[in-house]
């Protein structure tokens, strides 16, 4: 992973001649930003740690694993948000922790948290450190120190239970890592968000994260039926069986709590048949408004695709659904419906009509997840709303392209522009009102951007926004970006979306999240916190206002 940027370096990408033009034309970049700090200049503030802390944390899991390196403290340096990237691109590591640690067990995590809260040394728990919302940002004042707690090393697949579907696995594990452990049994997560090459299973469930096939597999957080978690208090393990009415769910509060209540040591996830058949293609709308309308009419009666994605007028203009063509979009609005299952078709053949609820099954053999049925199903739903077919193309465009968007955003920063996402979702009755309110926010804070968005994931009562922005950077770029921020977070409050559909909350969405909540949530936050972390050592300053 490149520390000031994203991803592979050797999957790195050139702007094409189209971007570079409208860049230029249409967003008024005339400079390339200033060339991105050697990883040497980036500036460092000296380890806090005193040596008999270092040594009392390596008593713990071992000299070798304890880092102290710059190597390792740039690396586990913050996320990867744009203002992320814009901070270490400009030799800012004043977010380093003091060292880097990486226990190799459950007993290890356990025994490094009563110590750190003893010491009342600052733990942010690392996953893949794909973070966009500034949750790996743990505040110093009143620490001792702060250390990453890398869970690298935590990255078995535990067990497979065949039987139930359901499988342990160790929160350090990356998602492709995971397939390929579990394909080997026929099996798969479906989970693929566009982070999926760096991100681990740990992180996916700190901060309850949505996949491309959320509508075939549904988000991370419905996989998780089980969860076992270190805290400075004592271990939870928590889910013993798929539903239960013993009280309130505490697993929930476990999921999306960004690691400020315990570290996550084990997951049970439920998993599904790898499938046998993939089909992705296209469809044509006249507007986003009619497009909504179709997948709002699929979420609610079925069949549902398993990938089912709606780009806006501008989305499609400039074919962002298309990365390994972008610049070359078309008009209108682009649907791209994906359906998986099983290789061999049922012998009655396909099926017309409502037949799946989205969170029901997908690769379990019955004939109801058939692709041809689903996909004769949808089709015939998608042809009634006003859709045009077209094809299996932009679907296997889609397909080919579906990780090497972000890759953009890094020759897109050099190159003089900013680019970042803003994601919320709502019901579909408000859907219309906060994508405006999202717009109107961005266009009104920014200067002539161009804002781009679509809907990826759909519930029967609602869907989420995904806005990808860019603009010309002017002045200081993170400066200008915050004050976009701060005005579309408002905006998003006020139309009554959530802040965050699958990004999280971190840093960034704090104060959002606390408006979301009321103040008898937010002392229930904290009621939870003092419980698990009386000394307030795990990721302080992170979700809770
Ligand atoms: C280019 C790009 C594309 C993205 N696309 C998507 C997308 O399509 N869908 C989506 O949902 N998200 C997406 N994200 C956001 C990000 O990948 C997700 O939030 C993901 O869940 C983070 O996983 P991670 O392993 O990288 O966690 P990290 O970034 O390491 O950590 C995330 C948070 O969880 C905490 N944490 C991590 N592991 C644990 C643990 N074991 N126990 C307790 N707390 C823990 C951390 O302290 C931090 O606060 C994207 C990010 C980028 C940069």
């Amino acid at each position: 992973m490149l520390w000031s940027g994203w991803g592979d370096p050797a999957k790195a990408r050139e702007l094409p001649p189209q971007i570079r033009e409208l860049l230029h034309d249409l967003l008024g970049v005339r400079e390339p930003a200033a060339p991105a700090a050697s990883f040497e200049s980036v500036r460092l503030a000296p380890v806090t740690l005193s040596p008999a802390r270092l040594a009392a944390l390596a008593d713990v899991v071992g000299h070798e694993q304890v880092l102290t390196s710059r190597a390792a403290r740039i690396r586990h340096t913050r996320g990867k948000s744009t203002p992320d990237l814009l901070r270490m691109r400009a030799g800012d590591g004043s977010a380093a922790p003091d060292a880097v640690l990486l226990p190799g067990s459950h007993q290890e995590v356990a025994a490094l948290l009563r110590l750190c809260a003893a010491e009342r040394i600052a733990v942010v728990p690392f996953g893949g450190g794909t973070c966009v919302v500034g949750g790996l940002a743990a505040s110093r004042s009143g620490f001792a120190g702060v250390v990453a707690l890398d869970l690298a090393r935590l990255d078995r697949l535990v067990s497979v239970d065949a039987e139930s579907m359901v499988v342990t696995a160790e929160p350090g594990l990356r998602a492709p890592e995971a397939e390929r452990l579990l394909e080997r049994h026929g099996l798969t997560l479906g989970h693929f968000p566009q982070s999926y090459e760096y991100a681990t299973l740990g992180g996916f469930a700190a901060a309850r994260s949505s996949g491309q096939a959320s509508a075939g597999y549904g988000r991370f957080d419905d996989m998780v039926v089980g969860l076992t978690v270190a805290t400075p208090s004592g271990d939870l393990d928590l889910g013993r069986a798929p539903k239960s009415a013993a009280g309130p769910d505490l697993r929930q509060l476990l999921l999306g709590s960004e690691g400020v209540f315990g570290v996550i040591t084990a997951l049970r996830l439920r998993v599904r048949r790898v499938p046998g058949r993939r089909v992705y293609e296209g469809w044509r709308f006249a507007s986003f408004r009619e497009g909504t309308a179709a997948l709002r009419v699929l979420a609610q009666e079925g069949p549902l695709p398993t990938v089912l994605r709606l780009s806006d007028e501008t989305e499609t203009m400039i074919g962002l659904a298309r990365p390994d063509d972008i610049g070359g979009g078309s008009s209108s609005c682009l649907v791209i419906a994906g359906y998986e299952g099983p290789a061999e078709e049922p012998a009655e053949g396909p099926i017309e009509g409502p037949v799946e609820r989205p969170t029901e099954g997908l690769g379990t053999g019955s004939p109801a997840t058939s692709v041809e049925g689903r996909r004769a199903g949808a089709g015939a739903v998608l042809a009634r709303m006003g859709g045009v077919p077209l094809g299996t193309e932009p679907g296997r465009a889609w397909e080919h392209g579906r990780f090497s968007a972000p890759y953009l955003r890094d020759s897109l920063l050099a190159a003089g522009a900013t680019v970042e996402t803003i994601e919320t979702a709502g019901f579909w009755s408000a859907l219309p009102r906060l994508y405006d309110a999202v717009r109107l926010a961005l266009l009104g804070a920014l200067e002539s951007p161009l804002v781009m968005c679509h809907i990826s994931h759909v519930y029967e009562t609602g869907a989420s926004l995904y806005f990808t922005v860019v603009t010309a950077q002017k002045g200081d770029p993170v400066a200008q970006w915050e004050r976009a921020k701060e005005a579309v977070s408002a905006a998003i409050v006020a139309a009554g979306g959530t802040i965050s559909h699958h990004h999280g909350v971190g840093r960034d969405h704090r104060e959002a999240y606390a408006a979301e909540l009321g103040p008898v949530g937010v002392d229930i936050l904290r009621a939870v916190k003092a419980r698990l972390d009386p000394s307030g050592i795990l990721n302080p300053g992170i979700l809770i206002p």
